[in-house]
C-alpha cells in the first residue's frame, strides 16, 4: 500500500462556471485557473501522483502550454490514472474534502462520485467526497476562492510485484 495527499486552491471569480468533481455546479462565480479549474480533480490526481511517486499536475500539465487550456479536468484524471497503472498501482480508495462557504454542494456529490470513480474506472465506493465550510473564516470563508484535500491509497499489481 502507498499512500498520497493532494492539496489545491482556485479563485472564484465572474464570468466562468463552476466545474467541481467533473460537474457543472449552478452557481454566479466560478473557478479561475488555466484548464477547467476543476480544484477537486486537482487535488486527487497530486494525491494519486505523489502516492506513486510521480511528478505533480504542475509538470505534468503545465500552465503554459496551450494544450490545457480550458480542457475538461476529466480527461487529465484520465491520463494521470493510465500512468499510475502502468507504473504498476490500482487505487484502493480516494478520500477528498471540499472547503467551500458556498455553494451548498451536498446534492451535487452524487454525481461527483459517479464522474471520478467512470474517469478512474472504479467501483464508486472507492471514492468518497465531503464538503465542509470554515465557519466563514480565512479565503473559502470569505468566498475569495475553493480548497480542496484529497488523500488516496494505491495498490501494487500483479505487474509492480512481478518487477520486485
Ligand atoms: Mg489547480
Amino acid at each position: 500500500m502507498r499512500i498520497g495527499h493532494g492539496y489545491d486552491v482556485h479563485r472564484l471569480t465572474e464570468g466562468r462556471r463552476l466545474i467541481l468533481g467533473g460537474v457543472e455546479v449552478p452557481f454566479a462565480r466560478g473557478l479561475d485557473g488555466h484548464s477547467d479549474a476543476d480544484v477537486l480533480i486537482h487535488a486527487v490526481m497530486d494525491a494519486l501522483l505523489g502516492a506513486a511517486a510521480l511528478p505533480d499536475i504542475g509538470v505534468q500539465f503545465p500552465d503554459t502550454d496551450e494544450r490545457y487550456r480550458g480542457i475538461s479536468s476529466v480527461l487529465l484524471l484520465e491520463t494521470v490514472m493510465q500512468r499510475v497503472r502502468e507504473c504498476g498501482y490500482d487505487v484502493g480508495n480516494v478520500d477528498v474534502t471540499v472547503l467551500a462557504q458556498r455553494p451548498k454542494l451536498k446534492d451535487h456529490i452524487p454525481q461527483m462520485r459517479q464522474r471520478l470513480a467512470q474517469a478512474m474506472r472504479i467501483a464508486e465506493d472507492r471514492v468518497n467526497i465531503k464538503a465542509t465550510t470554515e465557519e466563514g473564516l480565512g479565503f473559502t470563508g470569505s468566498g475569495e476562492g475553493i480548497a480542496c484535500h484529497a488523500v488516496c491509497l494505491l495498490q501494487e499489481t500483479e505487474k509492480r510485484k512481478g518487477n520486485g
